[in-house]
Protein backbone atom coordinates (compact mmCIF):
# COMPACT_ATOMS: atom_id res chain seq x y z
CA UNK A 1 0.00 0.00 0.00
CA UNK A 2 3.21 2.20 0.04
CA UNK A 3 1.89 5.69 -1.18
CA UNK A 4 -1.76 4.87 -1.08
CA UNK A 5 -2.24 6.57 2.42
CA UNK A 6 -1.81 9.93 4.21
CA UNK A 7 -2.31 11.76 7.25
CA UNK A 8 -4.15 14.55 8.27
CA UNK A 9 -6.01 16.72 10.75
CA UNK A 10 -8.85 19.70 10.92
CA UNK A 11 -6.74 22.07 12.88
CA UNK A 12 -8.13 24.21 15.93
CA UNK A 13 -9.71 26.84 14.23
CA UNK A 14 -11.44 24.96 11.39
CA UNK A 15 -13.65 23.03 14.09
CA UNK A 16 -14.30 26.23 16.06
CA UNK A 17 -15.40 27.52 13.03
CA UNK A 18 -17.72 24.55 12.35
CA UNK A 19 -16.49 23.82 9.18
CA UNK A 20 -15.39 19.74 9.95
CA UNK A 21 -18.38 18.57 8.22
CA UNK A 22 -17.64 20.65 4.73
CA UNK A 23 -13.88 19.96 5.09
CA UNK A 24 -15.03 16.42 5.49
CA UNK A 25 -16.91 16.23 2.11
CA UNK A 26 -14.59 17.86 -0.06
CA UNK A 27 -12.31 14.78 1.33
CA UNK A 28 -14.46 12.23 0.55
CA UNK A 29 -16.01 13.53 -2.80
CA UNK A 30 -12.80 14.12 -4.24
CA UNK A 31 -12.33 9.73 -3.51
CA UNK A 32 -10.10 9.76 -0.59
CA UNK A 33 -11.28 6.39 1.89
CA UNK A 34 -11.12 7.10 5.35
CA UNK A 35 -9.44 4.57 6.70
CA UNK A 36 -9.16 5.83 10.71
CA UNK A 37 -10.36 8.53 12.36
CA UNK A 38 -10.90 10.39 15.48
CA UNK A 39 -11.86 13.42 17.42
CA UNK A 40 -9.14 14.62 19.92
CA UNK A 41 -7.10 16.87 21.88
CA UNK A 42 -3.56 17.16 21.19
CA UNK A 43 -1.34 17.95 24.81
CA UNK A 44 1.54 20.68 24.96
CA UNK A 45 3.48 17.47 24.43
CA UNK A 46 2.19 15.67 21.34
CA UNK A 47 2.06 18.93 19.49
CA UNK A 48 5.87 19.58 20.38
CA UNK A 49 6.73 15.74 19.48
CA UNK A 50 4.37 16.33 16.35
CA UNK A 51 6.05 19.46 14.99
CA UNK A 52 9.45 18.42 16.41
CA UNK A 53 10.60 19.45 12.85
CA UNK A 54 9.87 23.02 13.10
CA UNK A 55 11.03 23.06 16.66
CA UNK A 56 13.84 26.26 15.64
CA UNK A 57 11.75 28.03 13.97
CA UNK A 58 10.44 31.63 15.22
CA UNK A 59 6.61 30.23 15.25
CA UNK A 60 7.51 27.36 16.90
CA UNK A 61 5.45 28.14 20.30
CA UNK A 62 2.61 30.18 18.39
CA UNK A 63 2.07 26.75 16.52
CA UNK A 64 2.13 24.61 19.57
CA UNK A 65 -0.24 27.08 21.60
CA UNK A 66 -2.33 27.16 18.46
CA UNK A 67 -2.42 23.22 17.80
CA UNK A 68 -3.50 22.83 21.35
CA UNK A 69 -6.11 24.88 21.92
CA UNK A 70 -9.04 23.21 21.45
CA UNK A 71 -9.79 19.77 20.01
CA UNK A 72 -8.96 18.76 16.16
CA UNK A 73 -10.23 15.67 13.94
CA UNK A 74 -7.23 13.38 12.77
CA UNK A 75 -7.66 10.62 10.46
CA UNK A 76 -5.85 8.40 8.02
CA UNK A 77 -7.01 8.66 4.43
CA UNK A 78 -6.01 6.36 1.27
CA UNK A 79 -6.32 7.07 -2.48
CA UNK A 80 -3.92 6.44 -4.90
CA UNK A 81 -1.15 8.75 -4.69
CA UNK A 82 -2.29 9.76 -1.56
CA UNK A 83 0.18 12.37 -0.58
CA UNK A 84 0.79 14.64 -3.26
CA UNK A 85 -3.18 14.61 -3.85
CA UNK A 86 -4.01 15.52 -0.73
CA UNK A 87 -1.41 18.65 -0.71
CA UNK A 88 -2.79 19.30 -3.47
CA UNK A 89 -6.51 19.08 -2.14
CA UNK A 90 -5.93 21.32 0.72
CA UNK A 91 -3.42 23.87 -1.33
CA UNK A 92 -0.32 25.93 -0.11
CA UNK A 93 0.41 26.57 3.47
CA UNK A 94 -0.78 30.61 3.22
CA UNK A 95 -4.57 30.69 2.55
CA UNK A 96 -3.59 34.17 0.24
CA UNK A 97 -1.21 31.81 -1.89
CA UNK A 98 -3.72 28.73 -2.17
CA UNK A 99 -5.19 28.00 -5.64
CA UNK A 100 -9.58 28.26 -5.74
CA UNK A 101 -11.69 25.63 -4.44
CA UNK A 102 -8.76 23.96 -2.08
CA UNK A 103 -9.60 23.64 1.60
CA UNK A 104 -7.18 26.29 2.71
CA UNK A 105 -8.76 28.72 0.26
CA UNK A 106 -12.41 28.63 1.43
CA UNK A 107 -11.28 27.89 5.01
CA UNK A 108 -8.24 29.15 6.58
CA UNK A 109 -7.80 32.49 7.69
CA UNK A 110 -3.90 32.82 7.87
CA UNK A 111 -0.62 31.09 7.57
CA UNK A 112 -0.63 29.54 10.78
CA UNK A 113 -4.35 28.93 11.19
CA UNK A 114 -4.45 27.42 8.20
CA UNK A 115 -7.33 24.71 8.91
CA UNK A 116 -5.54 21.30 7.82
CA UNK A 117 -2.76 19.59 8.13
CA UNK A 118 -1.24 17.01 5.39
CA UNK A 119 1.47 15.08 5.65
CA UNK A 120 4.59 15.69 2.99
CA UNK A 121 6.15 12.28 2.21
CA UNK A 122 4.74 8.67 2.70
CA UNK A 123 7.34 8.29 5.06
CA UNK A 124 5.93 10.83 7.49
CA UNK A 125 2.27 10.04 6.90
CA UNK A 126 3.41 6.68 7.90
CA UNK A 127 4.97 8.10 11.15
CA UNK A 128 2.04 10.55 11.98
CA UNK A 129 -0.47 8.07 11.31
CA UNK A 130 1.11 5.75 13.88
CA UNK A 131 1.46 8.83 16.21
CA UNK A 132 -2.42 8.89 16.52
CA UNK A 133 -3.80 5.38 15.75
CA UNK A 134 -3.04 2.22 16.94
CA UNK A 135 -3.30 -0.82 14.89
CA UNK A 136 -6.64 -1.96 15.62
CA UNK A 137 -8.00 1.54 15.21
CA UNK A 138 -7.27 1.46 11.59
CA UNK A 139 -9.83 -0.45 8.90
P1 LIG B 1 1.12 21.20 7.74
O1 LIG B 1 2.43 20.51 8.09
O2 LIG B 1 0.34 21.65 8.95
O3 LIG B 1 0.31 20.42 6.77
P2 LIG B 1 2.49 22.75 5.75
O4 LIG B 1 3.20 21.47 5.44
O5 LIG B 1 1.75 23.41 4.64
O6 LIG B 1 1.48 22.56 6.95
P3 LIG B 1 4.79 23.55 7.28
O7 LIG B 1 5.90 24.32 6.70
O8 LIG B 1 4.96 22.10 7.57
O9 LIG B 1 3.50 23.81 6.36
O10 LIG B 1 4.36 24.31 8.63
C1 LIG B 1 3.60 23.64 9.62
C2 LIG B 1 2.58 24.58 10.17
O11 LIG B 1 3.24 25.62 10.90
C3 LIG B 1 1.75 25.33 9.13
O12 LIG B 1 0.67 24.60 8.63
C4 LIG B 1 1.28 26.52 9.93
O13 LIG B 1 0.19 26.17 10.80
C5 LIG B 1 2.50 26.83 10.76
N1 LIG B 1 3.35 27.82 10.08
C6 LIG B 1 4.17 27.62 9.03
N2 LIG B 1 4.79 28.74 8.66
C7 LIG B 1 4.36 29.70 9.51
C8 LIG B 1 4.63 31.09 9.67
N3 LIG B 1 5.47 31.73 8.86
N4 LIG B 1 3.98 31.76 10.67
C9 LIG B 1 3.14 31.12 11.49
N5 LIG B 1 2.83 29.80 11.41
C10 LIG B 1 3.43 29.11 10.44
MG1 LIG C 1 4.13 20.30 6.93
Amino acid sequence: MTGNRTFTMIKPDAVENGHIGAIMEKITAAGFKIVAMKYTQLSVRDAQAFYAVHSERPFFGELVTFMTRGPIVAAILEKSNAVEDFRALIGATNPEEAAEGTIRKLYATSIGENAVHGSDSDENAAIEGAFHFAGREVY
